[in-house]
C-alpha cells in the first residue's frame, strides 16, 4: 500500500516527479491516501498531482497558508474542484462511512462541513496553481530529461479551456453531465466511469432535485458501444487508473438482465479494466421498486456472475403512506416494504451484489416517517446485517443541524442494518 515514487527532478525550487504510483485498492483510512498512477509537483507547501494526461488531479498544502493537512482538493472528470475535508467536525465517519466529506462548490452536503470554497486558503491554493502553471509555461524544457519534457508539455497543454472542453465532450458522449452518483460510488472515492445504458425514470417524483423529467427509455446497443469507444478515447492515457462503471441514468435496473450485462461486459472490454492498475473492479447503478420488483433471480445471478461487485441503489424514500403522498412519489406502502424484503433476500443469496436502498430525511416530512424506516430496518429484522446500507438522503429543509445529529445517532443506534447519509455529488 505504500506510495512508491520513480525519480524526482529538481526545477529550481520545484520538485518534479513524472511517475509516481499509489495504492491499487481503495481502502477507508483516516490520512490522505493516493491511488493509481499519477505525475507530481510539489512548490513549496503544496503539492500538485497530476493524471497521466497531465490534468490537473489534486492540490494539498501544509503549513501556514493551508487549512489543514489531512484535507485536499480533488478535480473530477466533470471538472468540478471537490474539496475533501477531515476535520472540524467529529463522526464523519459515524455519518458517512467515510473518513473524508467531499464538499462541493455548488449545494451539497453542506450538514457535514463548511463551503471551503470561499476561504482565503483555497483561493490562495488555486492563485499558486495559476503561478504554477505560468512558470511551466514559460520553462525552458529543451535541456530537461525526455520524460520531465514531455509530462511539463502535458500539463501546459490542459490549460482552462482544455479542461472545460473535456468535461464538456465527457458530457456530450454520454447525453448529459450526470446530476447525481449513486451513494456507494463513495466506496471508489467516486472515480468511476459514467455510461448510460438508459435515459429518464419511470416515476417523476414530485420532491426530486436530479430527475430529467423524461420518461424512461432504453439505450440500443449501438448506442452503448459508441459511448464506450468515444469514452476510452477521452479517458486515454488515463483509463489505467480506472476500474469501476457507473451505468445510468436514473434507473439502469429497470433495463433488464441483457442489457445490463451486455453494457458491463463490454465496458470491461473496451474500457481495459482487466487491465487497469487499480483492483477489485466495481459497478454502480440506480433502480427503481418496480425494477427491483419485477427482476427475476436470473437477473441477479447475471449480474453477480459479472467480473465487478455490484452495487445496486433503490429508492425508497419513504415507508409511510402520507409521505409518500407529500413527495409525490406515486408508490404504495405495500410495494415499498416488498421492495425492502426483495432487498434483504438477494443481499442474502448474491454474495457479489449488494442491494442498498435510500430514504429521505428532511424537518418537513410528516412524525410518521422516521418510524416508518425503523419499522422495516428494525422490526422486521431479527439481527444486525452489515450488507444493504441505508442512506439518508437530505431534502431542503433538514431542520437545526443539533437535532439532525440526535435523530440521526437515535436511528443508527436502532436501525439492524448500517446507516449513513447521503453524500451528493454529480459528475
Ligand atoms: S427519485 Fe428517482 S424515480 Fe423519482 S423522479 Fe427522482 S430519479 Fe426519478
Amino acid at each position: 500500500m505504500e506510495t512508491c515514487q520513480t525519480k524526482t527532478y529538481q526545477i529550481d525550487d520545484l520538485q518534479v516527479i513524472p511517475e509516481k504510483q499509489g495504492a491499487d485498492h481503495y481502502v477507508k483510512i483516516s490520512y490522505p491516501f493516493r491511488y493509481g498512477r499519477f505525475s507530481e509537483i510539489k512548490s513549496g507547501n503544496y503539492t500538485f498531482q497530476f493524471n497521466l494526461n497531465g490534468e490537473i488531479k489534486s492540490i494539498q498544502g501544509r503549513g501556514i497558508g493551508w487549512l489543514d493537512a489531512a484535507e485536499w482538493l480533488k478535480r473530477t472528470a466533470g471538472n468540478d474542484w471537490v474539496y475533501f475535508a477531515a476535520g472540524g467536525y467529529t463522526g464523519a465517519f459515524d455519518f458517512t462511512g467515510e473518513y473524508y466529506v467531499p464538499c462541493l462548490p455548488y449545494d451539497s452536503n453542506g450538514i457535514f462541513g463548511h463551503n471551503r470554497f470561499d476561504s482565503p486558503e483555497v483561493t490562495g491554493a488555486f492563485e499558486l496553481w495559476d503561478n504554477l502553471r505560468l512558470r511551466l509555461n514559460d520553462l525552458e524544457t529543451s535541456r530537461l530529461p525526455a520524460a520531465v519534457a514531455d509530462f511539463v508539455q502535458r500539463v501546459v497543454d490542459m490549460d482552462d479551456e482544455a479542461l472545460d472542453l473535456r468535461a464538456q465532450m465527457l458530457h456530450d458522449i454520454i447525453g448529459g453531465p450526470v446530476s447525481v452518483l449513486p451513494p456507494d460510488t463513495r466506496h471508489v472515492e467516486y472515480d468511476v466511469i459514467p455510461l448510460n445504458i438508459a435515459d429518464g425514470c419511470l416515476y417523476n417524483c414530485g420532491f426530486c432535485r436530479v430527475k430529467s423529467g423524461h420518461g424512461f427509455k432504453l439505450r440500443k446497443k449501438g448506442d452503448i458501444n459508441q459511448q464506450l469507444h468515444d469514452l476510452r478515447d477521452l479517458y486515454n492515457k488515463d483509463l489505467s487508473n480506472y476500474h469501476s462503471l457507473f451505468l445510468g441514468q436514473h434507473d439502469a435496473l429497470f433495463a433488464g438482465a441483457d442489457l445490463i450485462e451486455f453494457a458491463a461486459i463490454q465496458a470491461f472490454e473496451v474500457l481495459e479494466f482487466d487491465r487497469s492498475f487499480m483492483k477489485a473492479p466495481k459497478l454502480f447503478l440506480f433502480g427503481s421498486v418496480d425494477a427491483l420488483l419485477r427482476a427475476e433471480d436470473t437477473l441477479f445471478a447475471r449480474i453477480n456472475a459479472l467480473p465487478f461487485e455490484s452495487f445496486i441503489n433503490i429508492g425508497l424514500e419513504s415507508a409511510d403512506p402520507e409521505t409518500l403522498k407529500q413527495i409525490e412519489k406515486p408508490l404504495s406502502r405495500d410495494k415499498i416494504l416488498q421492495a425492502f424484503n426483495k432487498m434483504m433476500d438477494v443481499n442474502r443469496r448474491f454474495p457479489k451484489v449488494e442491494v442498498t436502498a435510500n430514504f429521505l430525511y428532511g424537518a418537513d416530512l410528516p412524525d410518521t416517517h422516521l418510524p416508518s424506516i425503523l419499522e422495516l430496518t428494525r422490526n422486521s429484522l431479527p439481527h444486525f446485517h452489515s450488507k444493504g446500507a441505508i442512506y439518508l438522503s437530505p431534502l431542503e429543509n433538514i431542520g437545526p443541524i443539533p437535532e439532525v445529529k440526535t435523530r440521526f445517532f437515535d436511528l443508527k443506534s436502532l436501525c439492524r442494518l448500517p446507516v449513513f447519509f447521503y453524500l451528493i455529488q454529480r459528475l
